[in-house]
């Protein structure tokens, strides 16, 4: 966590960070003050430039209206994209840089349908106040000279120093305006790693089943921006605690079961935010979401299959079958990529079959499947079940990891040996259709994957022992269709 700043450090580290960028802002303050109009650097651009993480995609308003500004900027930008143009925004490419530009608004809610009714403004406190978070509501005012006066009636840089979210005005009528808001709180307390102001925590609370109100794939890509951030597991459980986890993401929540009268399961919802941590202190080329919604969510089969046994203790059977459906249910819920889908559901549906492991007694035939059923997500897979220990116990974590250093060193070994990244039958569909002296069609895709199995269990045959293993195939079931 960053030490606590004065305003006058904020301001400072905001001016260096602005100053980088002051080729276009001159420029683009040109441009509108040509036209005679007004322009601001506004929200996530300001926060960002007073934290030092302010990128390239930069953030303005402006009282120009949509029409007058594609006339001003036609001739400047190399690249205009209006896919926000009903909400009042202009985009912008020039020099590497994306600037989005929009109409001060002053939109009304319809509380009934709750739809903003897109209005635009004349006036910059207008238009701030109707923000999500007093952070996100300060603007810089561009000129000719570039940056300019800085603009900030919320206390926003207050709220910056404080490193708190609050909203500008009451957070029950903030919210209901714009259910996404709440969700956009538990993002940005992982982005920023911000806490959130104990009166927005309570409209959360009170206000979380309106979340349900808004579309899936805006939900979708707030929760990918949370768990993308610098700390998912303090977003995530936001979201648990108040309430706008049952909404999107109940399994999660649900994780949270009493802990069994021996002690022998810690809770199971901890033990997840606890794997997602240690997965992402594995991660080595930069954050990963795929393995991030794995490690979150390769439990949630466990709360469905807990069974008390006779003996006392717990048992949890085939939660990983179970987790793996839950998980593509839900990512469909949520319109996730059929990709994104059968990635992270394999994931669960993997993150167990290494506990079969024990003394490192896997044969060949089942390290090869392990590979194979992984596939691309094997170094994903690693670091899943490497993070999936969060025992106290010093002893059992070290054998754990002893034994998953083993099965490592003999899928290498296997690898050298045998290109397992892409086992193959030994033959392909040619030869097979040569020797069968059969057309192509769905008997060939049979003796493939006949030859393929066989390939896992006793890995790559000689060609003439892989001819007469087909033969033999072949013979059998021509017997067993007579
Ligand atoms: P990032 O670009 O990293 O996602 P951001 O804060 O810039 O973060 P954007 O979604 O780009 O977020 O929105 C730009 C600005 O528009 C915000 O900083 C905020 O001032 C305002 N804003 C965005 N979404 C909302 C909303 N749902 N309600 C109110 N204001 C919003
Ligand atoms: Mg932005």
């Amino acid at each position: 966590m960053p030490e606590p700043a004065t305003d006058a450090v904020l301001l400072a580290a905001a001016q260096v960070a602005l100053n980088r960028h002051g080729a276009v802002l001159r420029d683009i303050g040109r441009v509108f003050a040509d036209a005679g109009h007004q322009l601001y650097l506004v929200g996530g651009s300001v926060r960002d430039a007073l934290l030092g993480r302010l990128g390239n995609d930069l953030d303005f308003t402006t009282d120009a209206r949509p029409d007058e500004m594609q006339r001003m900027l036609r001739g400047w930008a190399d690249a205009m994209w209006d896919t926000g143009i009903e909400f009042g925004t202009v985009g912008v490419g020039r020099g590497g840089h994306r600037l989005e530009i929009t109409t001060f608004r002053s939109d009304t809610y319809d509380q009934v349908s709750r739809n903003p009714q897109v209005s635009f403004g004349d006036r910059l406190e207008d238009d701030l106040v109707r923000r999500d978070f007093t952070v996100n509501a300060m603007a810089v005012s561009i000129t000719p000279d570039g940056p300019g006066e800085f603009h900030d009636p919320l206390g926003g840089l207050e709220a910056v120093r404080t490193r708190t979210l609050d909203t500008p005005m009451a957070p029950e009528v903030s919210f209901g305006d714009d259910p996404l808001r709440m969700l956009r709180a538990a993002r940005f307390v992982s982005q920023l790693q911000f806490t959130v102001a104990p009166r927005v925590v309570e409209a959360l609370v009170a206000m979380a089943p309106q979340l349900s109100r808004i579309t899936a794939e805006r939900v979708a890509a707030e929760l990918d921006k949370l768990l993308l951030g610098a700390d998912p597991v303090a977003g995530i459980d936001l979201m648990v605690q108040t309430g706008l986890g049952d909404v999107v993401l109940p399994e999660v929540g649900a994780m949270r079961m009493e802990i069994d009268e021996h002690h022998q399961h810690k809770d199971v919802y901890q033990h997840s935010l606890k794997v997602l941590q240690q997965a992402i202190d594995l991660e080595d080329e930069g954050p990963d979401l795929v393995l991030r919604w794995a490690a979150l969510l390769h439990d949630i089969g466990k709360p469905a299959t807990r069974k008390l046994e006779p003996g006392g203790g717990v048992s949890f059977h085939h939660h990983e079958v179970v987790g793996a459906k839950m998980t593509r249910k839900r990512m469909r819920a949520l319109k996730y990529s059929k990709q994104m889908i059968d990635d992270v559901s394999q994931l669960v549906y993997l993150h167990l079959r290494f506990h079969g492991y024990g003394d490192g007694r896997w044969t060949d035939s089942a390290v090869r499947r392990y590979v194979t059923d992984a596939g691309h997500l094997l170094p994903r897979l690693h670091k899943l079940v490497r993070a999936d220990c969060t025992t106290r116990n010093r002893r059992r974590a070290a054998r754990l990891q002893a034994a998953y250093d083993d099965l490592e060193r003999r899928i290498a070994e296997l690898a050298a040996k045998e290109d397992l990244a892409r086992v193959r039958p030994d033959l392909d569909g040619n030869e097979i259709m040569r020797i069968l002296g059969i057309p192509p069609g769905p008997l060939v895709g049979e003796a493939w994957r006949y030859l393929k199995e066989l390939r896992l269990d006793r890995g790559p045959l000689e060609h003439d022992e892989a001819v007469e293993e087909l033969l033999k195939w072949w013979n059998a079931r021509a017997d067993r269709d007579v």
